[in-house]
């Protein structure tokens, strides 16, 4: 757009997505933001974010929303990655508790790290795989509850929830800064 046509305020907001890896934060983004899947999507190599625009009472908000580069095998995600994040999606995988059980030190990391007050959004990501479910939606909701943070189950892979989970997110910190 040329910026001569733009009338009232931009915003652009830093968004992170965190959690274990392979449960499907990498899918997450490029479904959202490109609309593809991955079926054999090894660690993200190269891009650190992609942008996606939004309108918003006629405003232009633009997400720049941050993937890691595979480095949480390692436990080594850096504060870099997080300075200046304004939201964050908190993902694990509904058919591995292990994923589950590793979101309080995801969420502890985040508020280590984060100046400022963070929309976060709890996901259950590979709802498709409902046969081999092993953390229940209660679960999920319950501890979504008592963190205070949004809750929604995604299908990366058949799309469910992954632009709503971005949305409401985008929406919340827009509503903060507004
Ligand atoms: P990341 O390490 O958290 O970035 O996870 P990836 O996005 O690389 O995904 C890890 C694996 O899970 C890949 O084989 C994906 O194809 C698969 N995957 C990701 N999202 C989903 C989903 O919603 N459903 C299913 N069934 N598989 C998924
Ligand atoms: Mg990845």
């Amino acid at each position: 757009m040329d910026s001569s046509d733009d009338e009232g305020e931009e915003y652009l907001f830093k968004i992170v997505i965190i959690g274990d890896s392979a449960v499907g934060k990498s899918n997450l983004l490029t479904r959202y933001a490109r609309n593809e899947f991955n079926l054999h999507s090894k660690a993200t190599i190269g891009v650190e974010f992609q942008t996606q625009t939004l309108e918003i009472d006629g405003k232009e908000v633009k997400a720049q929303i941050w993937d890691t580069a595979g480095q949480e095998r390692f436990r080594a995600v850096t504060s870099a990655y997080y300075r200046g994040a304004f939201g964050a999606l908190v993902v694990y995988d509904i058919s591995r508790s292990t994923t589950f059980d590793s979101i309080p030190r995801w969420l502890d990391e985040l508020k280590t790290h984060s100046d400022t007050t963070v929309a976060r959004m709890l996901v259950g990501n590979k709802c498709d795989l409902e046969n081999i479910r092993a953390v229940s939606v209660e679960e999920g909701k319950s501890l979504a509850e008592s963190e205070g943070m949004f809750f929604m189950e995604t299908s990366a892979l058949d799309s469910t929830n992954v632009n709503k989970a971005f949305e409401i997110v985008i929406r919340e910190i827009y509503n903060s800064v507004s």
